[in-house]
């Protein structure tokens, strides 16, 4: 049985709790896309952790953790995050690398520096890992398998020849210090040394997990709204955030995959950069108000640690999250942070060029959405930590119920505070 979990929206929807959630049933919990850029805040037995690379199954002593394929690894940040583990107690994890992932290289970080410096004020608000020069590199061919990192040879051949096209740009674009391919040689052999223990051909372990009937969990990073090809790109990430990437980042049998938890917040929020439209948008003293009332869920990316932009819930933009992800389910998060509010707006529809659509629209058209409101009731008390959904003030089941109906897509999952035991089920009406 393989389920995925992945974001509705524009990342830091709340998967890692309901990651954790489920990795702690899971006997295999994978990532299969993206890399360090961004990060989920889990809080379980051993106290909070930022988990970045990692699989969120690393808590338990009965979980194998992948990292997949399509992980762009980024051996120091691995080390850290290892490191961080072990510093808080937690028993060293069962990992496995693939040995088909790519390594991101330490020019990767800094080409995504330089090219940010080069477009100054028209930056696209990278969070600088490397993650695009990274899959930029992937796609043209010049990458570094993991398993290069077992044939000498090879590997010195490699990076011989990615270093010559580097060292163009880096002299004649950036104007930067050139690569040293000796040194770079040296430091992958380094890598090589703590990565050896956790190489494995990880789709055949998969492929021999699914036939043992195991339970496996997907982990997706950011949300459908940052998928290259499905988002709103240029301001999306270089790597498939839908969970039918899955299949190809993981090697998962797509018909393998039964269940896909979308994961969305019951507000919306952004980490992207000022640029990016954000159709939601609440501004001034009402969106610091939200951005303050949701504490470690409003206020920072578990990465970047920037500001997060906040905004009314998007009908029109998680009814297509949603779609692209193929949900099966939805958890909705973060319902405790509105119970503050007399009245809740939420965006039903987009006007475009005199035209209202609740149809999420390209991004060519996307800057020139004005937003459609709808105001419902708030609920006015503090339901944090409730776990039973029945229990829920009227309005507020009320709120769910209409967000339900916006999306078209099953809302089974409603989360009251941040901690694992936060949470409330709910019978679909759809
Ligand atoms: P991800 O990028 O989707 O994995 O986002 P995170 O898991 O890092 O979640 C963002 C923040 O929301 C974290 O600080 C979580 O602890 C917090 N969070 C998750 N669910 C809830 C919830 O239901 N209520 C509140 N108040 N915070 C939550």
């Amino acid at each position: 049985m393989v389920k995925a979990i992945v974001g509705a929206n524009w990342g830091d929807e709340g998967k890692g709790k309901i990651t954790d959630m489920l990795a702690q049933q899971s006997d295999v919990v994978i990532r299969f896309q993206g890399g360090a850029n961004a990060g989920h805040t889990i809080i379980c037995d051993y106290g909070k952790f930022s988990l970045h690379l990692l699989p969120s199954g690393v808590f338990y002593p009965h979980t194998t953790n992948i990292i997949g394929n399509g992980v762009a690894l980024n051996v120091n940040s691995l080390v850290k995050e290892l490191k961080h583990l072990a510093d808080g107690g937690v028993p060293t994890p069962n990992l496995l690398i693939s040995e088909r992932a790519q390594i991101l290289m330490p020019y990767h970080v800094l080409f995504d520096a330089y090219e940010e410096e080069r477009l100054g004020g028209k930056a696209f608000g990278s969070t600088k890992s490397g993650i695009a020069p990274f899959y930029s590199d992937k796609y043209a061919k010049n990458g570094i398998q993991v398993a290069d990192l077992t044939d000498p040879q090879r590997l010195r051949t490699r990076l011989d020849y990615v270093c010559q096209l580097k060292n163009v740009m880096l002299e004649h674009l950036y104007h930067k210090p050139l690569l040293d391919v000796d040194a770079l040689y040296d430091e992958l052999m380094a890598a090589r040394e703590i990565i050896l223990p956790y190489i494995a051909d990880t789709t055949t372990f998969i492929h021999n997990a699914i036939r043992e009937g195991k339970t496996i969990l997907l982990e997706g990073q950011l949300g459908s709204m940052k998928d290259p090809d499905l988002g709103i790109y240029p301001f999306t990430t270089s790597s498939h955030t839908v969970a039918g990437f899955g299949c190809v980042g993981a090697c998962i049998p797509p018909h393998e995959l039964k269940d896909i938890i979308c994961v969305t917040k019951a507000y919306s929020s952004s980490v992207g950069s000022h640029a990016e439209p954000f159709v939601c948008e609440i501004t001034g003293t009402e969106g610091e108000e939200l951005r303050r009332r949701g504490g470690d869920a409003g206020e920072y990316g578990a990465t970047t640690g920037r500001p997060r932009r906040v905004g009314w819930f998007d009908a029109v933009a998680t009814k297509y999250g949603c779609a692209v992800q193929g949900a099966t389910e939805v958890a909705l998060t973060c319902l405790d942070v509105l119970g503050y509010l007399d009245e809740i707006k939420v965006v039903v529809g987009y006007e475009i060029d005199g035209e209202v659509t609740d149809i999420f629209p390209v991004p060519a058209r996307l800057g020139r959405a004005k937003p459609v409101y709808a105001t419902l009731p708030g609920w006015k008390s503090d339901v944090r930590g409730c776990t039973d959904y029945d229990a829920l003030p009227e309005q507020a089941k009320a709120y769910v119920d209409f967000l339900e109906q916006q999306i078209g897509f099953p809302i089974t999952m409603v989360s009251t505070g941040p901690k694992r035991s936060e949470m409330t089920h709910r019978a679909a009406k759809l």
